[in-house]
């Protein structure tokens, strides 16, 4: 499939009813359920598609949920997706396997590129390798302006509405100061690479964890049977060890997992600081979801299941801000994020604190291997699923 035919100057002409910054899963799935409502649709994307992207890559059982009432069903099994079933954490050179509701293995690559082919087939107009950048608010009745900047050309364009799904650590926002980033104060960072070479050990069907003094380190076997490897370090442990693949070589070794030969020579990937909020996450003729909203660090692989449940949720106040917006949508977006994702927030960073402490840590590994209804119920309310449904309290 082409992906784009649009100039950026072409883009500037158009009288756009939405424009979303950010090709992830959050952008890409609200950009195709805004256009299968009517609306024309410009999806921005900074980089060339298909892109790598730092994580997991396991889709669980709630991410799987939120694409099945999508009409997506069959998307992550089409495009090879590998089915896990279980979740084997190792600590302090002990381990245990846990039971998992099906979900999926698929490169990000994969998933995010055939998510983007749905919106487009869906009527989406995508512009990748284009920089797109919020502008300040003008206060111009009935739309905002986005800057769009590609291969050294720049240009304007307009919406009656902006999303801004543009994941962790993007600059979109930099020239509205109505909205503020605030990122956790010694938040942990993180880092991916796919290894081709690695002991048998790593099976498929299983997300392998690794839990360290210092982070931890996901590896999962990918469709063409590669290990993907995701994992959050603290700041501290990347610096002494002078790299990533040394930080999680250290992190394995602590868990007591198979030591891995390439993950000094991998092509890692890096991200800044994970545990970040925005706020608001809403302001005039602007919405922000996904992981732009705010971000926990990855332990409980909830992020895709989030970024996919608020593009979804924020779908009709979008829509019904293209007849008139109000500051009363900004609050129902606020409300209804906070509702659908707040709870679920809190619980990753107690997890996250958690597992910083060792006797807490260590505990919990316990807990989870002697008691299996504890562990059951833990995955069971991770994996609940959060799709949206639409009600009239949905939108004022
Ligand atoms: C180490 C690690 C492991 C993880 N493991 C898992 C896991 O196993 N399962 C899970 O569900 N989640 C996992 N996550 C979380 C998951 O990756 C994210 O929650 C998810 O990708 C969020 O989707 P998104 O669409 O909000 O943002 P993203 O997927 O980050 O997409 C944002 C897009 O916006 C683009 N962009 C940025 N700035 C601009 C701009 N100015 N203009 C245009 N485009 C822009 C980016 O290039 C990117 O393509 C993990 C995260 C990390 C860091």
């Amino acid at each position: 499939m082409t992906l784009s035919r649009l100039a950026i100057e072409e883009a500037a002409r158009i009288d756009w009813d939405v424009i979303v910054l950010g090709a992830g899963p959050a952008g890409a799935l609200g950009a195709r359920r805004l256009a299968m409502a009517g609306a024309r649709v410009l999806l921005v994307e900074k980089k060339e598609f298909p892109r790598r992207k730092v994580c997991g890559a396991c889709l669980n059982a709630d991410a799987l949920g939120v694409l099945a009432s999508e009409g997506l069903g069959t998307l992550v099994d089409d495009q090879g997706g590998v089915v896990i079933r279980e979740f084997h954490l190792g600590l302090g050179g002990r381990s245990v396997r846990l039971p998992l509701p099906a979900g999926r293995a698929l490169s990000r690559a994969r998933f995010d590129l055939a998510l983007v082919e749905e919106a487009i087939r869906s009527g989406v107009d995508f512009l990748p390798e284009t920089l797109a950048s919020v502008d300040a608010d003008a206060g111009l009745a009935g739309g905002r302006a986005v800057r769009l900047d590609q291969r050294g050309a720049a240009a304007t364009a307009w919406a009656k509405v902006v999303v801004v799904a543009a994941g962790i650590g993007h600059h979109a926002l930099e020239r509205d100061p109505a909205i503020g980033m605030r990122v956790a104060p010694g938040s942990r960072i993180g880092a991916g690479c796919t290894i081709d070479d690695f002991p048998a050990d790593y099976g498929s069907g299983a997300i392998h964890m690794a839990v360290g003094r210092q982070g931890y380190v996901g590896l999962v076997r990918l469709e063409d049977g590669r290990l993907n490897v995701g994992a959050a370090f603290d700041r501290a442990l990347v610096r002494r060890m002078g790299e990533p693949g040394r930080a999680a070589a250290r992190v394995l070794e602590e868990a007591g997992f198979p030591r891995i030969a390439g993950l000094d020579a991998a092509e890692w990937q890096g991200t800044p600081g994970l545990t970040r909020r925005a706020r608001p996450v809403a302001g005039r003729r602007l919405i922000l979801i996904g992981d732009a909203a705010g971000y926990v660090e990855p332990f409980t692989g909830q992020g895709m299941a989030c970024a996919l449940a608020s593009a979804q949720a924020a779908a009709p106040i979008i829509l019904r801000g293209l007849d008139s917006w109000s500051a009363a949508l900004e609050r129902a977006w606020s409300t209804q994020h906070d509702a659908l994702l707040g709870r679920r927030y809190w619980l990753c960073l107690a997890l996250a604190a958690a597992l910083r402490r060792p006797i807490i840590a260590r505990s919990l590994f316990a807990c989870a291997a002697w008691t299996p209804t504890v562990s059951r119920m833990m995955i069971h309310h991770v994996n609940k699923p959060h799709i949206f449904v639409e009600t009239s309290a949905s939108c004022p």
